[in-house]
């Protein structure tokens, strides 16, 4: 989502028109491609899953007589995949049973322009589907962010780590992921009260983000405790980047409590190189590693690297 302003009679965006006839695509192309809106354009229904699969468009107007794969079956297979259900579909179609109609609409098309069009009502539902796919994104992406950090949360965390192990395994590339947790983060609450708890919990999600590189992803997991993925990343280089945010935090002074400084516990695992550990199997040596470091005395970093290689060296 760009942060540019857009006002509404000038929505930008990128559509995606699947449509057989080219003498339609050409129309639309010269119509609506002249105010700011991208056209890619597809001849026929598989072209146009794997371009609506690749190009992420914010719109697509679909055909729904094409020969081979119909509009319907095109519609069905969008909106099943996870990754293209929510771009609004509009209909274009010459069909105009009240049936046919239903049935869009039943599939999850949020429009239904009847051929031969108006050019000036297609544009302007156009622009309305815009709109509605701008807000979806918003909605979506609001739902994955921390509201007090600005981090990532726990529900995009575990969606973003299987994906990022499955990613590292396929490339057999190094991954690690480090579980942060306050120390003593109750006694904070209790003795400065919520407030000053939850400056403590901004400080160390903004420490998270200045000590990551763009590939990082870095989540509030929960209450005081949070989690770094570090994709092409050996857990022994992780420790270097995670001492960096432990020695920062630990260096910071606060506000509302001058007189107390702040430490964190870190327990990182991964691998330097092709692990068939799961997921959940990873998460949970991490968080052993962060239990260890709570019992060695806190404000410290334990790690594993749990490769085959490196398991045979470590006996
Ligand atoms: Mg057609």
């Amino acid at each position: 989502m760009t942060t540019e302003t857009k006002c509404t009679n000038s929505v930008t965006g990128r559509i995606l028109v699947i449509d057989d006839s080219i003498s339609v695509r050409r129309l639309l192309k010269a119509r609506l491609g002249n105010e700011g809106l991208e056209l890619l354009e597809a001849i026929d229904g598989p072209t146009g899953l794997k371009a609506a699969k690749e190009q992420s468009p914010d719109v697509i107007l679909l055909d729904l007589s094409m020969p081979g794969m119909d509009g319907f079956q095109v519609l069905r297979q969008l909106k099943d995949d996870e990754s293209t259900g929510n771009i609004p579909v509009l209909v274009l179609s010459g069909m105009q049973t009240p049936q046919d109609k239903v049935a869009a609409f039943d599939l999850g098309a949020i429009d239904f322009i009847s051929k031969p069009f108006d050019l000036t009502e297609l544009r302007a539902r156009v622009r309305s589907a815009l709109r509605l796919s701008e807000l979806l994104q918003m909605l979506s992406q609001r739902a994955q962010i921390d509201g007090l950090t600005g981090l990532y949360n726990r529900a995009h965390y575990d969606r973003r780590w299987s994906e990022e192990l499955a990613g590292s395994k396929r490339h057999d590339r190094p991954i690690s992921l480090a579980i942060i947790d306050l120390d003593h983060f109750k006694s904070v609450n209790d003795t400065f009260g919520h407030p000053a708890g939850d400056t403590v919990i901004k400080g160390l999600g903004a420490l998270l983000l200045e000590h990551s590189r763009e590939s990082d992803v870095a989540c509030r997991y929960g209450g005081e405790e949070f989690v770094l993925i570090l994709p092409d990343t050996a857990p022994a280089d992780g420790v270097a980047q995670c001492e960096r945010i432990r020695e920062a935090l630990g260096k910071m002074t606060w506000a509302r409590h001058p007189e107390r400084k702040i430490t964190c516990s870190i327990g990182i695992a991964g691998a330097s190189a092709g692990t068939t550990l799961s997921a959940a199997e990873i998460m949970e040596a991490a968080d052993k590693l962060l239990y260890q470091a709570k019992q060695g005395g806190r404000n410290r970093v334990v790690h594993v690297d749990l490769s085959p290689d490196a398991l045979a060296k470590a006996g």
